[in-house]
């Protein structure tokens, strides 16, 4: 939980006065759909309740003034300066702003105090969480009227245009449009977005969400590399994209090369699976998504190769510790597992990955029981 007393007091220090408010935007996990995005395909994550927050307030001579309680450090920059590319951690919230202006939204500066538990850096998205918590605060504290997708676009262009990194839709969707006890089930031609219940506990489940802590390295590239694969296979079959596979085996025959084979069948079976998983959800039958998960689990280990060692083993030893079905989530090469498992059983297959870790010579994983949660806004009470 964040502590919005320390935030109100660093904003008290820093400022003399109050807060006009606390804006929050949420962490996110992808329950199922990796890769599928830039194919014009599903995804269904949902909202945590870890998330970030800012307290905010408006200021008349033009700067945004940005503190992070985290990395106990401040910057400040003139709305009239601002420029994509404009680095570090800071860019995430004036991103935001200058996004804003560049469609003609009438903003004026502002002081931010941010402060967040979503873990960073694990894939779980803590920057789409700050992104979406500016924009909320902006839209409050300048009365802007954006759609709520609009929104989610706006936190995007953020994140792509001034940070300079290439994500797709789906965190800041997921943080802006969630809400409490559900997932949001997207088609990312569509933009269409439908809510679905993810009632774990009522059905006597629980969902474990676990880090390896395993550095990432080479994402970047390998990022590129699997989107241009796909790329390559869609413009060989003649399509605007993989999502337009009609029939699997025909468009792998028509495919001389055997790794864009492996790729095409991930992401067209893994759309097959968020399919497979929002019927699911929507009959209250979480209890059989284990082999979902653990199919795309495969999926991804074998025929997308974006999976790691330790990612393999977490999945694996959950699985051997009693758990419905394990998956990576989120781009790969590390980064975290999700777990489907019984209700209360989280922390006895959690400490059985810890003990496997510990004999491979892996530092400790770190874990939590994840809570679908609401998507971005003001912070009341
Ligand atoms: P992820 O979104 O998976 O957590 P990213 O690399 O996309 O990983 O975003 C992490 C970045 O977001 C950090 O490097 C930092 O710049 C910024 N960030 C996250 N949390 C905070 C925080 N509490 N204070 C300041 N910056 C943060
Ligand atoms: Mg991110």
């Amino acid at each position: 939980m964040v502590d919005t007393a320390a935030l109100r007091a660093r904003f008290r220090s820093e400022t003399g006065a109050d807060p006009e408010g606390f804006w929050y935007g949420p962490g996110r996990v992808n329950l199922i759909g990796e890769h599928t995005d830039y194919n014009d395909g599903f995804v269904l994550p949902f909202a945590l309740s870890q998330r970030a927050v800012v307290a905010a307030s408006r200021r008349d001579d033009g700067q945004l003034v940005m503190s992070s309680l985290e990395l106990d450090d401040r910057q400040h920059i003139a709305l009239a300066d601002l420029r994509p590319g404009t680095g570090g951690w800071s860019g995430y919230l004036a991103g935001v702003a200058w996004a804003l202006q560049q469609a003609g939204h009438r903003v004026g500066g502002a002081t931010l105090v941010l402060s967040s538990d979503v873990p960073l850096g694990a894939g779980l998205s803590s920057s789409a969480a700050i992104e979406c918590a500016v924009v909320a605060a902006f839209v409050d504290l300048y009365g802007l009227d954006i759609a709520p997708m609009e929104r989610a676009r706006f936190a995007q262009r953020a994140e792509n245009d001034y940070v300079g990194a290439p994500t797709g839709l789906l965190d800041q969707a997921a943080s802006t449009l969630c809400s409490e006890g559900e997932g949001l089930f997207m088609d990312c031609r569509s933009l269409r977005t439908t809510p679905v219940p993810l009632d774990f506990a009522s059905q006597s489940l629980e969902l474990l969400v676990l880090d390896t802590k395993t550095p990432h390295s080479h994402v970047d590239g390998e990022y590129g590399a699997r989107r241009a694969s796909c790329e390559e296979a869609a413009r060989i079959l003649g399509l605007t994209s993989l999502r337009d596979v009609e029939d699997l085996s025909a468009a792998l025959e028509r495919l001389g090369d055997e790794t864009l084979r492996r790729r095409v069948r991930h992401v067209i079976t893994e759309n097959e699976r968020v399919v497979q998983t929002l019927e699911l959800a929507r009959s209250r039958r979480l209890e059989d998504l284990g082999p979902v998960l653990d199919a795309s689990h495969a999926s991804m280990r074998d025929d997308y190769e974006i999976t790691v060692p330790t990612v393999d083993l977490a999945a694996r030893t959950a699985r051997a510790a009693g758990a419905l079905g394990a998956r990576m989530t989120g781009g790969g090469f590390g980064g975290c597992i999700i777990a489907l498992v019984r209700l209360g059983a989280a922390e006895a297959v959690a400490r059985a990955v810890e003990r496997a870790f510990a004999d491979a010579g892996h530092g400790p994983p770190e874990w939590f029981v994840a809570t679908p949660s609401a998507g971005a806004g003001r912070l009341t009470g």
